[in-house]
């Protein structure tokens, strides 16, 4: 059993001055910061030679999409090789910015909300088998995806100074349909499978927080992964279908205890620890009696990093209303914490401004942001090594096609030869060739890559 999968995060971008206006607004900073990539590319929607996708989409958020990968461990070292590409071109862009007498930092926040209000994305992609029955299996999904965020939400602070584990749950207004802007629904059935539509499909979620703790998008990811297993397994969770999810999501997000009563549409009500508690055993016991149980943690496991024993033990805090044995996996817990402290010291309410730019400061990917710190102090698990991270910034995951768009694309890149490709194509430019369809997101190698890279070659 294998599965394709991939993470999208928009990035939120400021131009801060302290004591003065910004200098920039965020459409200049973006253009400004995707400077070094157009001048190079001619493009600012490029795919890197680590199979991965940066490009800046209309309404200034600056966006990476994670190549194809079938381990957790490479998506998250490809994950946060994307953020690290960000955080070296903001550094080469203040520099320019200082060295053209401009007075601001650009600051890059890897979180769900801006000052306005408006929203950014972590879009989850996952392949589907097309004989599972999706639409009969969507309202369990959704269940799931409503009350993952108790375990796998970033933290939010709203006007009054309550603390909630989600900053996008807020923003959701649809449980699923075909449209991702203005109905923002959970599950996006827009059917572009980038694969054989004939034996998949690719569902596309777009209810989760961006992560900043390794740890929780690894238990995202990975948990959803499970379930998927667990529903290919034959397992079924419709009779915990919420009855009104969109009134659900927002409750549940309310209230920190986990423990608010959810209306089910099979009658009775069960909150979002107990639905969690019953999703996680069952996946557990679907995947055993299936002998599947150590494919899929094989699959999801990142170096000591175990995201199915995370999840029973975050599930377990919610037991033990004490959260001391995750405060440095969990994101929204890692930040209470942080928060909490620093508003008690300074004496301040969680809704005071210096409150406001500590919390921003934790999602702020740059030279000015808390992970780094807090890994070092003990106060966030690190999970991936300096020397993964760095060398997915320039390799593409192995086992997927993501290796033959980027072994192409490195190729190129030395040879000083143009290439057009996306998720499914690849065309050298100026060749005979013609454009090559990579229809299989499995096949990572074979005839048709030593045809590229000899043709490659051939003419340089
Ligand atoms: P939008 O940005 O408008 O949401 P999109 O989701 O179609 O568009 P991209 O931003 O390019 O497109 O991201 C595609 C994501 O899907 C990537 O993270 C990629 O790794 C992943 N992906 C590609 N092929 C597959 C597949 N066959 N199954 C699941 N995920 C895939
Ligand atoms: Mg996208
Ligand atoms: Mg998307």
């Amino acid at each position: 059993m294998r599965r394709i999968f991939g993470i999208e995060t928009e990035y939120g971008i400021t131009c801060a001055a302290p004591g003065s206006r910004p200098p920039l607004d965020a459409e200049q900073a973006a253009r400004r910061l995707f400077m070094p990539v157009v001048n190079r590319h001619r493009s600012s929607n490029v795919f890197l030679a680590n199979g991965g996708r940066l490009y800046l989409d209309v309404g200034s958020h600056p966006e990476y999409a994670t190549a194809e990968c079938d381990y957790l461990a490479d998506l998250l070292a490809q994950d946060r090789a994307g953020q690290e590409i960000f955080s070296d071109l903001v550094t080469t862009t203040n520099q320019q910015l200082a060295a053209d007498g401009i007075n601001g930092q650009i600051h890059l926040l890897k979180n769900n909300r801006d000052s306005q209000g408006n929203s950014c994305g972590c879009h989850e992609n996952y392949l589907l088998h097309r004989s599972a029955d999706f639409m009969g299996m969507a309202d369990a999904l959704i269940t799931f995806f409503i009350t993952r965020q108790i375990l796998v939400g970033a933290g939010m602070i709203d006007e009054e100074g309550g603390y909630h584990f989600s900053q996008r749950a807020d923003k959701m207004y649809d449980p699923i349909s075909a449209a991702t802007t203005r109905a923002r629904p959970i599950i996006n059935t827009r059917d572009e499978p980038l694969a054989d539509s004939s034996q998949y499909r690719r569902m596309h979620v777009i209810v989760g927080d961006s992560n900043i703790s390794e740890a929780t998008t690894a238990l995202k990811v990975g948990m959803t992964i499970a379930l998927l297993d667990a529903i290919d397994c034959s397992l079924t969770v419709s009779d915990l279908a919420i009855a009104d999810p969109m009134n659900a999501i927002r409750e549940i997000n309310a209230d920190l205890t986990g423990r608010a009563p959810l209306k089910l549409k099979a009658g009775g009500h069960l909150d979002a620890v107990e639905i969690q508690n019953r999703i996680y055993q069952r996946v557990m016991n679907a995947l055993s009696d299936a002998g599947e149980l150590e494919a899929t943690r094989e699959r999801v496991r990142v170096g000591d990093l175990d995201p199915l024993e995370l999840w029973g033990r975050t599930l377990k805090s919610f037991e033990d209303e004490d959260f001391r044995a995750v405060q440095t996996e969990i994101d929204w817990v890692i930040k209470q914490n942080l928060l909490e402290q620093s508003a008690r010291r300074h004496q301040v309410p969680l809704n005071s401004p210096l409150i406001a730019r500590l919390d921003l400061a934790y999602h702020d990917i740059t030279a000015a942001g808390l992970a780094p710190a807090l890994g070092n102090a003990g106060l966030m698990r690190q999970v991936l090594t300096r020397e993964e991270i760095e060398s997915a910034k320039s390799n593409p995951p192995r086992t997927t096609r993501a290796n033959m768009r980027g072994r192409v694309l490195r190729e190129a890149l030395r040879l000083r030869r143009d290439v057009s490709v996306d998720w499914i194509h690849v065309r050298i430019d100026e060749s005979k060739m013609p454009t090559v369809m990579l229809g299989d997101p499995f096949a990572s190698e074979g005839e048709i890559l030593d045809k590229l890279l000899a043709e490659l070659q051939e003419r340089s």
